[in-house]
């Protein structure tokens, strides 16, 4: 949007010419501090700001440094209309950032035009995004966005790799809560952030005016976006929306989903046929365990039998990947032997039993 920065001269009330500049912003930085609602950041971001002693300016005209004003005009509109609230300030003592959590409440349509310089009556404004930080400090803390889908009107959350819907509500409706208008405006006037709730401390709230529609408040938003009515442009709202707003999105982004979407499909198909190669062969292994463990016993008038290292045994059965010859050094003596002491780790094996183990 283009925005001209102008500063007067107080004493002959002539507008700077080298210090008036227009400049090209992309969104407007609004303070909260102090205020409570959009509106009033507005009013202020607008306002007309004096500057005298030290802030005096020198006037080309006056050949001095005089007493000033400096304001901000609007001269034009964007389609879409970003505020950043300054929900983070600067404590110069400590040098630390601090989060303002007071409650700031926004319209679901803001008129604009009654804020450009040249007043219009169609620059009518949907509420499109809120960008919400969670957390009480200004350094950390979780970033989520709550997001209306302009084809419908149905808000969404985006919470990382989770969306859910919120229906069509910016921050969900809440059963039980909507038919009680009342309740939820005196609530909407309660001070700063003294109000949490549920198990966490956000705070959002709607309630109902009569002249703008619906009004919202958060205490963690601190960033919205908003966005020209379709309506205000075409007259009617036009019914094509989905199609238009698909194909306006850039090629590029379209290619970048594209390719995304591809890898993450591979990435599933790979995923699952790793699981099913796995359990596969768990289920093989366990197979293989079994039919040892079964014929292990060797029958008390059984001659041929074997006494094999129970850790070893223990090992060849618990393990995914099994060491893959029989070691009985653990029940051996340095002769090759087999003292009467290690009787309590062996096992007397069938010799069905040791020919399979022999044989793997
Ligand atoms: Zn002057
Ligand atoms: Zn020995």
């Amino acid at each position: 949007m283009l925005v001209i920065i102008c500063l007067r001269c107080s004493s002959c009330g002539r507008d700077s010419e080298a210090s008036s500049k227009m400049e090209d912003f992309y969104e407007l930085e609004l303070n909260i501090k102090g205020l409570s609602n959009l509106e009033e950041s507005l009013d202020d971001y607008l306002s007309v700001e004096a500057l005298n002693g030290e802030n005096q300016y020198s006037c080309e005209s006056c050949q001095k440094r005089v007493d000033a004003t400096r304001c901000i005009k609007l001269r034009s509109l964007p389609p879409v209309v970003n505020f950043q609230l300054k929900r983070y300030v600067f404590l110069p003592k400590t040098t630390t950032k601090k989060k303002i959590s007071s409650s700031f409440s926004f319209p679901g349509q803001l008129d604009m035009g009654k804020r450009l310089s040249d007043p219009s009556s169609n620059y009518i404004y949907d509420l499109a995004a809120i960008l919400i930080h969670k957390g009480s400090a200004a350094n950390s803390g979780h970033y989520v966005a709550h997001i209306k889908d302009e084809s419908n009107g149905h808000w969404w959350e985006f919470d990382d790799e989770c969306v859910s819907s919120l229906g069509f509500h910016p921050f969900g409706e809440k059963p039980g809560k909507s038919s009680d208008k009342a309740d939820q405006k005196s609530e909407g006037t309660s001070t700063e952030g003294s109000v949490a709730n549920g198990n966490n401390s956000s705070h959002h709230e709607a309630a109902l005016t009569s002249n703008m529609g619906e009004m919202f408040s958060s205490t963690d938003a601190y960033m919205l976006m908003y966005k020209r009515s379709s309506k205000d442009e075409n007259g009617i709202k036009s019914n094509n929306i989905v199609e238009a707003s698909n194909s306006s999105l850039p090629r590029h982004l379209m290619d970048e989903i594209d390719a995304l979407n591809a890898s993450c499909v591979n990435e599933c198909g790979e995923y699952l046929s790793k699981k099913d190669n796995l359990l596969a062969s768990i289920q093989e292994r366990r197979q293989e365990v079994k039919s040892v463990i079964t014929e292990a016993p060797a029958t008390p008038d059984d001659d041929s039998y074997f006494w094999i290292s129970l850790d070893w045994l223990r090992q060849w059965a618990d393990n995914a990947t099994p060491p893959s010859s029989i070691d009985n050094s653990p029940i051996q003596c340095e002769h090759g032997k087999v003292p009467a002491s290690k009787v309590t780790s062996m096992k007397r094996l069938s010799a069905k039993a040791w020919e399979k183990l022999l044989s793997k």
